[in-house]
């Protein structure tokens, strides 16, 4: 078995996945804060953990993937007040959305995805063990971590306790014992349309701690990989660590593990990109195996830069599989292409390396094309499985795929609209993905390209 490698932000350093229980693997991913439809940025943690569960579901690994929904945050009441309407219901539709858009990746859904909502008691019993401990103190019905009561404070993020600020501006500073600490629980306010009640009076609970207490409730404590976007570091990472750690006695989770941000490029902003940045907006242009393969084609903790000629290289990838996926054979591969499968897997037990992972699957598709005769489809199958993109094999021998239909029906609306150069556009991101529109009497129809 491969040793499989992770760099865990605490650390700073790439160390070996050491499971807690011989065989298993929990891992915690934060998941979005729903008040609006979710960012083309929010699917990248999404796609990193679900690819990281299947990766170690194929080396053995019985992989439990926990992925929360914020549904109690302020800026849900912000929003709700802002549009006029109740904040559950907001809540309760954009979770719709965000299960709808985030299923269209095609990666299935994490094995748990507990709500803020759902996970109340939980919650309460982890704010009174801090209160009981010391580590936490109530004040007018708020309740607040006293972060100097606990010792390594800063651990993860590497922060000078004296330079922190919660981000919690003046909110409750008159009742804190020092502007250091933050908001476990707090007492419903004026405008909040949802409360919930508590050992402290009615009221909510504060983000981190919903973390804390959904992480335990799936996985335990000291569970192995906790994950997230890198701009949770602090002060959610830090103090989801910190409210366990002095609760419950034992650290909330061995290696943790944070991806890199989007990027926009800006000089596109105005144009197309700028207004296709929700992750629904950029599916309809794309599709969900366009979107993944263009997330694997980074490492996953570098910032990737987000651009339409990011994602036409992604569209021309998954071409070119698509179009191996024709040439390929059910069967076994021959062995002699079996280093490259190999180096696929290698990379990927290198701290997660789906860019290196996936130069091993394109030598593999060249090496393939160039031998003569059928080629087993065997290895190609399991390097997609693995990222979660077998469908691009799927679906290359019977008819255009999902997205290339929904450009063809763009294209179609172009033209009726007269909007040649968009119907020009359409018909040639049509051709670099492998398909030709023909205009017959039945109207457009797709045909292989070439
Ligand atoms: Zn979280």
């Amino acid at each position: 078995m491969r040793e499989i490698r992770l760099y865990d932000t605490k650390t700073r350093e790439v160390r070996p996945l050491e499971p807690r229980e011989p065989g298993k693997v929990g891992i915690y991913a934060c998941g979005p804060t729903v008040y609006a439809r979710v960012h083309v940025g929010n699917a990248r943690p999404f796609v990193v953990f679900s690819q990281l569960k299947r990766f170690l579901e194929h080396e053995g690994l019985q992989t439990t993937l926990v992925a929360n929904i914020t549904d109690i945050n302020d800026k849900i009441y912000y929003a709700a007040r802002a549009a006029g309407r109740p904040s559950d219901q907001l809540a309760r539709e954009m979770t719709v959305h965000y299960v709808h858009d985030t299923g269209r990746l095609g990666l299935g859904r994490p094995d748990h995805e507990p709500l803020a909502t759902e996970s109340l008691p939980q919650i309460i019993d982890l704010i009174s063990a801090l209160v009981e401990g010391g580590h936490a103190y109530e004040a007018d019905g708020d309740v607040y971590f006293r972060v100097r009561s606990l010792d390594g404070y800063g651990s993860l993020s590497r922060r000078d306790v004296d330079q922190m600020d919660q981000g919690e501006g003046v909110e409750g500073a008159d009742r804190k014992e020092d502007p250091l600490d933050f908001a476990l629980w707090k007492a419903t306010k004026e405008g909040e349309d949802t409360s919930w009640d508590s050992p402290w009076g009615p009221g909510r609970p504060g983000w981190h701690i919903e973390c804390s207490a959904m992480a335990e409730q799936y996985l335990g404590v000291d569970f192995d990989i906790h994950g997230g976007g890198i701009d949770l570091v602090f002060p959610h990472h830090e103090n989801e660590a910190a409210q366990t750690l002095a609760g419950r006695g034992r650290p909330l989770a061995r290696v943790w593990m944070h991806n890199g941000m989007l990027q926009l490029a800006e000089e596109k902003m105005s144009k197309s990109v700028g207004n296709i940045r929700s992750l629904g907006d950029v599916l309809d242009q794309v599709g969900g195996e366009v979107l993944v393969l263009y997330f694997s084609g980074g490492h996953y903790r570098q910032p990737i830069a987000f651009s339409d000629e990011r994602l036409e290289e992604a569209v021309r990838a998954a071409a070119r599989i698509r179009e191996a996926g024709r040439r390929v054979v059910a069967g076994e591969s021959p062995e002699e292409l079996a280093p490259l499968c190999e180096a696929f897997f290698d990379a990927l037990a290198d701290d997660f390396n789906t860019a290196r992972a996936l130069a091993a699957l394109y030598d593999w598709i060249r090496e393939a094309n160039r031998r003569e005769g059928p080629v087993g489809a065997s290895h190609l199958r399991e390097m997609l499985d693995v990222l979660g993109l077998s469908s691009l094999l799927d679906s290359a021998g019977d008819g255009p795929p999902p997205d290339a239909m929904a450009l063809a029906e763009r294209r179609d609306a172009a033209r009726e609209a007269r909007d040649w150069a968009q119907a020009d556009r359409l018909r040639d991101e049509l051709r670099a993905m492998g398909w030709e529109v023909r205009d017959g009497p039945q109207g457009p129809e797709l045909l292989p390209a070439g």
